[in-house]
């Protein structure tokens, strides 16, 4: 039925795409747009050209930023610059910034080693980390995911920054808040224990 339809196909193929987007949802969605009124269907579409024309990565710490406008952690005179935390993607960034306790700046990788997708090292915002370090900063704070692929980008990051003078640190590893020692994995378990601190 849908070959009759090649032009609700192609926006099928592109929805296809759109990565978090469950395939059974993929009609949903198509069906959301069908019914949207001319407006505010002009309206969607602009947002999305407006996206790709103003909103461009900060030429020092790869976040998303407004074209014509500084980085809002970059430019800000407020932010602490002895500290750069240096974490995967842009949503990792959000979701430290929505924490409220953190005040430093970010670098984002854009990414973690991934062979079997293609990611290696030279896909990532290595180097424009190491030209940071002839900046003020003092600490590099490594936040990436405790994922395989997450931990040996963080070692590979460790590695390029031995011979710098900055202090490297980590996340803190353990429970998670709210949470029961009875129903924890072992390897969490096994980080809280090892890497208890003074209480
Ligand atoms: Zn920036």
């Amino acid at each position: 039925m849908i070959d009759k339809l090649p032009t609700l196909n192609r926006l099928l193929k592109q929805l296809q795409r759109v990565p978090y987007l469950a395939s059974k949802n993929l009609y949903r969605v198509a069906h959301h747009f069908l019914e949207m009124d001319e407006r505010a269907m002009q309206e969607f579409c602009r947002s999305l050209t407006d996206l790709l024309a103003q909103v461009v990565k900060c030429s020092q710490c790869s976040a998303w930023k407004e074209r014509d406008r500084g980085c809002s952690f970059c430019d800000d005179p407020k932010r602490d610059r002895s500290v750069i935390c240096v974490v995967e993607s842009w949503h990792d960034l959000y979701a430290l910034e929505r924490s409220c306790c953190y005040q430093g700046l970010y670098h984002v990788l854009g990414g973690a080693l991934s062979p079997l997708d293609g990611i290696g090292p030279d896909n990532l915002a290595i180097d424009s980390l190491l030209q940071r370090m002839q900046g003020e900063c003092k600490e590099i704070i490594l936040a990436m995911n405790q994922t395989p692929e997450g931990e040996a980008t963080a070692a590979l990051v460790a590695r390029k920054l031995q011979s710098t003078s900055v202090t490297i640190t980590c996340l803190a590893r353990g429970m998670p808040v709210g949470s029961s020692l009875e129903f924890m994995d072992k390897s969490t378990l096994h980080k809280a224990i090892t890497e208890r601190r003074n209480f």
